[in-house]
């Protein structure tokens, strides 16, 4: 047992089960851990002042950071435990070593210390206090917003060890037994390693949380009242289930019918079309001259934007090669030459559509026009051009999907990215590859990525146009 599954099994049980004893060929790998690595590193480096080495060596040499320690150990009841402490960090004491010792020390990426930043440290001390020979009192929890690091001191109490080891015990029997079931709250699946593993086996069983829509809460809803999956779902009629879950304080019945139709077309794989003739009408006319479209790439945690795609369309349905891509570069946060650059694109034709997919370009722009100076109805008419085609697709279709993702529904229309596997956090993580290493490989990549984004986008248009076409 190591604190790899203790933090596998805080997450999700069936995930400390598969990390064990799953089939490795069914893993994929998660970029989300990759970033998570690469940024401990250069933070556990910033905060060391680059004194910062891997081994027992490190321990015995008193170094300020050491890292990539495997500390084995035995509990109660005589189990094999053993450790990865992410950093051990130097302090004021006495160990078997000299007179200093270490606190165990783990990262954590977003604001909120959770139970597996608070066991990981309870689990490692445990163990490390032996190895050390030197109590330990706190861990760290290590964060960095902006340039900034934080520390957070954690003590780490009786009951703190004590709930740790309970359920460590737990762990140890999930282990033991059979698979177990697939997470209630899908959204711990979006960034898993397993996930398309359990969503093969989540379709094939209709599990209601398949449906867009039905989080954990709505599925133990329609659970009690007979609806154990997608297949009953499907075969209600929309005034029935309203009936049902009106009982049940579900008031709304306007969503029980978009659950009914979502499982159907689920299950049956054809698209529902929501009637909504205006929306699609003035997709239509708007498109009609010409339109772009623009997408951006972006590291969230630095709130930086680093890639603007543009990809300007003069007549629909043409062939993609005759369409003209320009991508922007905004590689140190520096705003007023690709601000200006994405300004002139914008204006060189004012009266053009931009396309887009989800609120973030909209937003992006607003950013960018407030900082260069536009008076507020100059932002207002910029923005009056943008069309979010998420909202338009929702509005108007009702897709056999389990999300409306851009990569989701355009991977339903037949899109086909250049590169494999890719998505946001991959290209994030190519972003941060560049950044350490400045190979120009790595930008390539991230262009390719946004340029498959944009004509991908402009797929979805297409379906709409098509469809209004067919209306008409
Ligand atoms: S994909 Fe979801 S259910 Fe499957 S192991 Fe990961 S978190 Fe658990």
């Amino acid at each position: 047992m190591n604190t790899l599954y203790l933090k596998s099994f805080i997450r999700c049980k069936r995930k400390a089960w598969l990390d064990f004893k799953g089939n490795k060929s069914c893993k994929v790998w998660s970029p989300h851990q990759a970033i998570d690595k690469v940024k401990q590193y250069q933070i556990f480096s910033k905060l060391c002042n680059g004194e910062i080495y891997s081994g027992l060596k490190a321990c015995k040499k008193g170094y300020q950071g050491v890292i990539g320690l495997k500390i084995k150990g035995k509990l109660f009841q005589n189990i094999n435990a053993e450790i990865y402490p992410q950093l051990l960090l130097k302090t004021k004491g006495i160990s078997k070593w000299g007179p200093y010792k270490y606190l165990p020390s783990v990262y954590k990426l977003g604001h909120k210390t959770t139970k597996e930043h608070l066991f990981d440290l309870a689990f490692s001390s445990i163990l490390l206090e032996s190895f050390q020979g030197s109590k330990i009192e706190k861990g760290l929890v290590i964060s960095s917003f902006g340039n900034k690091v934080n520390l957070e001191e954690i003590y780490l109490n009786k009951k703190l060890r004590k709930k740790v080891l309970n359920v460590f015990l737990s762990l140890n029997e999930c282990l033991e037994g059979s698979l177990p079931e697939i997470t209630q709250d899908r959204k711990k699946c979006t960034i898993c390693s397993w996930q398309k593993f359990c969503d093969k086996e989540a379709k094939e069983n209709g599990y209601l949380t398949d449906v867009d829509g039905i989080g954990s809460k709505t599925a133990s809803l329609l659970k009690t009242n007979g609806i154990f999956n997608t297949q009953i779902l499907a075969s209600y009629s929309e005034k029935q289930l309203g009936e049902k879950l009106s009982k049940f304080n579900f008031q709304n019945y306007e969503k029980a019918s978009i659950f009914v139709k979502q499982a159907q077309a689920y299950i049956s794989g054809e698209p529902h079309c929501i009637s909504n003739k205006n929306d699609s009408f003035d997709l239509l006319g708007k498109t009609s001259s010409g339109f772009f479209i623009f997408d951006i790439e972006s590291n969230p945690d630095e709130k930086h934007d680093f890639l603007y795609g543009f990809l300007k369309i003069n007549k629909l349905f043409t062939t993609k090669e005759d369409l003209l891509y320009e991508p922007i570069l905004n590689l140190k946060k520096y705003k007023g030459e690709s601000y200006r650059q994405i300004i002139k694109i914008l204006f060189s034709n004012k009266e053009l559509p931009v396309l887009h997919y989800g609120e973030t370009e909209k937003i992006a722009i607003i950013k960018i026009a407030r900082n260069l100076n536009f008076s507020f109805e100059e932002i207002d008419s910029l923005t009056s051009r943008f069309i979010d085609l998420h909202i338009l697709i929702r509005k108007s279709w009702i897709l056999p999907l389990k999300n409306y993702s851009l990569k989701s529904v355009s991977s339903w229309l037949g899109f086909e990215w250049v590169q494999n596997n890719v998505s946001g956090s991959k290209a994030l993580y190519w972003w941060i590859q560049y950044q350490t290493t400045k190979n120009k490989i790595f930008l390539k990549k991230i262009i390719q990525y946004n340029k498959d984004d944009c004509f991908a986008t402009l797929q979805i248009a297409e379906y709409l146009i098509k469809n209004q076409l067919k209306k008409n």
